[in-house]
């Protein structure tokens, strides 16, 4: 066991001999490198580098040092009900949550999941999160989101929304303008988006959003392409109105067609993929291997711990999965056989960090471990695991070996948040004490019968849901033509 490093404000660090993964543009892999952090920043990267006195050293021998990792979308509230939806279908999430029990959720509910939400992605080497933070049914309910995450030392970016009313009508509140005004300051740890769906209803009710969005000069994130709820008309409204632009992110982006692919290739946006989500819920088959031949950026995300865990080794691994599982199956379809797998470790390692650097517009300051980009860094290094060695392939190494529990030390802004295994600075009894008071609160205002219903939901008999959003009945036959003829 090694001394313990105290590590202060503005002490310089530095990991010394590791297997550096720098993603860069020749995704080069440096071995027994160093990487010096002074301030919120990478100061050098080499061999045997000279630091100044007083530097704390980590030992990265035998560890992978790689930039912090970037989820794009995470509705981190939800992590206050961590796996009660283990079993649920995309259409039981909609119904628990944006028809029953999703306004149950008061502000002190909001900042229990974020912290825990927060904390947990720190944890798995998680430095950046888009907090998709749709349960915003007040100002009140904002300004505790905003809290949380100012209370966890990592980077967020607030994506806000409101499932319970129409995009037009919070984002003209007063009060919403207010906030944005008191709590968005520019700070480079947190920033701004607005998140929120478009039904594809012909009369375009989103639009006043998208003008508020483009008045504030910030990014629209959008779930797109969502099997039963949004599609292709969608994308078609937003092109056709110029709301498409190069910050919008489209968040599964699973049933659409190449048309609207195309749309999205054309106007420089990005696809946030939840593998894990998609091959579960049913928003479509998870769509890296369509995508690809797009050129279109990716970014990956968790989506929310409501089923998943906040673990971007995982949303790695059945990316990767998800993408070579269709090559073969397309192939076998035409009897073909798939002899080289067009998805690499390398390029998931890239879109789990620099990806979500290029989707957030932050290229070049973030996700990647190059000097004077801030340092938001992960050493995964793990003495006690057999897995942690033979290190032949480092990209492969993170992609399907490594786990979070193997995440070693975290830095965030130059500042040590996780060593030798333990969170600094972070209060998790009191995170679970919060917790605890909000699963109390849901489960005595639900009832004890309906909490366990919603755990355990039985297959509907007539409910079939046309869509979740209950501003527009708007529903098309094209996501549906499916359940109309059975
Ligand atoms: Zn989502």
């Amino acid at each position: 066991m090694s001394e313990r490093i105290r590590f202060e404000a503005d002490r310089p660090v530095v990991l010394r001999g590791g297997t550096v993964l720098p993603m860069d543009d020749g995704r080069r892999i440096l071995t027994g490198t160093d990487v010096l952090v002074i301030g919120d920043r990478i100061a050098d990267v080499g061999p045997e580098l000279p630091v100044p006195d007083g530097t704390a050293e980590i030992d990265a021998t035998d560890g992978i040092v790689m930039p912090g990792m970037i989820d794009t979308h995470r509705h981190m509230w939800q992590t206050a009900m961590r796996g009660y939806g283990a079993d649920w279908t995309l259409t039981q999430y909609f119904i628990w949550y944006y028809l029953e029990h999703g306004k149950l959720f008061r502000p002190e509910d909001v900042h229990a999941g974020n912290v825990l939400a927060a904390i947990e992605a720190l944890d798995a080497g998680v430095t950046t999160v888009v907090d998709w933070s749709h349960g915003l049914q007040t100002v009140d309910h904002a300004d505790a989101a905003v809290d949380a995450l100012r209370s966890v030392p990592g980077r967020f970016v607030l994506a806000y929304g409101n499932l319970q009313r129409a995009p037009a009508d919070w984002t003209a509140a007063p009060e919403f303008r207010d906030f944005v005004r008191r709590r968005i300051t520019g700070d480079d740890m947190l920033g701004f988006q607005l998140a929120f769906d478009v039904t594809g209803d012909p009369s375009f009710p989103e639009r006043p959003a998208f003008e508020v969005a483009r008045d504030l000069g910030v990014a629209v994130t959008t779930h797109a392409g969502v099997w039963g709820a949004t599609g292709d008309d969608g994308i078609r409204l937003m092109y056709d109105h110029g709301f498409m632009n190069a910050g919008t992110v489209y968040v599964h982006a699973a049933s659409l067609s190449a048309d609207s692919y195309h749309r999205i290739a054309a106007t420089g946006g990005s696809i946030s993929i939840s593998t894990e989500s998609e091959q579960s819920a049913g928003q479509g088959y998870p769509p890296t291997w369509a995508i690809r031949a797009h050129g279109i950026p990716v970014s990956l995300s968790m989506d929310t711990s409501v089923w998943w865990s906040g673990d971007l080794f995982s949303a790695m691994r059945t990316t990767l999965g998800a993408d070579r599982s269709r090559e073969h199956l397309e192939a076998h379809a035409k009897g073909d056989t798939v002899t080289h797998s067009g998805l690499r470790a390398d390029q998931v390692v890239d879109w789990a960090t620099r990806g979500g650097a290029r989707a957030l517009g932050r290229d070049g300051e973030l996700g990647a471990l190059e000097v004077g980009r801030k340092a938001d860094i992960v050493l995964i290094k793990n003495e006690h695991s057999p897995v942690s060695f033979p290190l032949l392939n480092p990209y492969g190494h993170v992609a399907f070996q490594a786990q979070r529990g193997d995440v070693h030390t975290v830095l965030v802004n130059g500042r040590v948040v996780k060593h030798e295994h333990r969170l600094l600075g972070v209060d998790l009894a009191a995170a679970r004490e919060k917790v605890e008071r909000t699963v109390d609160h849901l489960r005595t205002t639900m009832g004890e019968e309906e909490w366990r219903k919603g755990m355990n939901p039985d297959i509907p008999q007539t409910t079939l849901l046309d869509n979740p959003y209950t501003y527009t009945d708007y529903h098309s036959d094209s996501t549906h033509t499916r359940r109309d003829s059975e």
